[in-house]
């Protein structure tokens, strides 16, 4: 019998591929590699299309969210630099497919759909992408073929109504779609968006955008705080580490995070240093998701700046070249 892996996001185009794999029949599996950090309702999503398309469920995550992944690099991911979706998604996946390395959390949902354990050997990887993102058919082709695995994009040839199937099913359309998000990842905070994404997330869900600003302007101050020489080669302590871990991990703002946040309007000035890197060079800028603007800044901006500029995650599929990427 056929194997049958659907690299299933919680997105909608995901969703209309899994449906269109369970009716070419063989041992199909839905695969979900958790960040941890997804909207509520991704999760009444994904377990509902499990239940009614009656196909098994593989959930798999590193056991750690991008911000908790970010601090411990020690680095601001970015619309130019997504480490999130390459060690939590990307990476997740490949070590597990390719090498047969299980992460920190596995759960399976519906496994008794399951037609036979051997899911892996020859299977077919279906990915979510149509033909306007065709030109990410050739690097993620080229990245599992040559591991033996078989590689299908049906939406590229088949148009596919979502609204129909979901009607069909009785499925609930994930919540941030009718927030008029593009996507349904990591609850509207895509560190690759751009503002028009994130000033939807302020219109839309005021309190997540805050927690989120928030968390740029401490990990942007510890990433610029971890460049001194001497944090870097390990000569003085980390002060910092626990308390922006602490924060990140449960919301819970130290003395030092409370101070932090009280002069952020001085710290997203360039104008403040922090000493010299280990090329001499001020280290004075701040870090951002977006490259030119910072969330703090984007606030306070009108509605109307670059409502166009959506950007986001494309999780799974962001192979940049024939290279192993993940
Ligand atoms: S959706 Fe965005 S924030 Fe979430 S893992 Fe992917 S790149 Fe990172």
């Amino acid at each position: 019998m056929k194997n049958n892996i659907v690299f299933f996001s919680g997105g909608l185009a995901s969703f209309a591929v899994a449906e269109y794999v369970k009716n070419l029949g063989g041992n199909t599996v839905l695969y979900f590699a958790d960040t941890l950090w997804e909207d509520e309702d991704l999760y009444r999503f994904i377990y509902e299309v499990s239940d009614k398309l009656e196909l098994p469920m593989l959930i798999h995550s590193k056991g750690i969210t991008p911000p908790q992944l970010m601090v411990q690099k020690k680095f601001l991911a970015n619309n130019r630099v997504g480490i999130c979706s390459k060690e939590l998604k990307m990476k997740v996946a490949a070590d597990y497919l390719k090498d047969g390395i299980v992460p920190a959390i596995e759960k399976w949902h519906n496994k008794h759909f399951l037609k036979h354990e051997d899911f892996i050997n020859n299977a077919t990887l279906f990915f979510g992408i149509g033909f306007m993102e065709q030109h990410r058919e050739g690097p993620i082709r080229a990245n599992w073929e040559k591991h033996g695995f078989s590689v299908e994009f049906p939406l590229i040839e088949h148009v596919i109504d979502t609204e129909e199937l979901l009607k069909n099913y009785a499925i609930r359309r994930p919540r941030l779609y009718d927030m008029q998000f593009a996507h349904n990842n990591c609850k509207g905070r895509c560190v690759k968006a751009g503002s028009g994404h994130f000033k939807n997330l302020l219109m839309k869900d005021e309190k997540t955008f805050i927690e989120l600003m928030e968390q740029e302007i401490v990990l942007s101050e510890y990433v610029r705080y971890c460049k001194q020489p001497s944090i870097k080669n390990g000569k003085q302590k980390d002060y910092m580490f626990k308390d922006v871990y602490e924060f990140v991990s449960t919301g819970e703002k130290s003395e030092k995070i409370k101070h932090i946040l009280s002069i952020s309007e001085y710290l997203s000035s360039s104008r403040r240093l922090f000493g010299e890197d280990s090329k001499g060079n001020p280290i004075k800028k701040p870090y951002t998701f977006m490259k030119n603007k910072s969330l703090y800044d984007l606030e306070k901006e009108p509605v109307q700046c670059d409502m166009w500029d959506i950007g986001g995650c494309s999780c799974f599929i962001d192979y940049e070249d024939e290279g192993e990427s993940a």
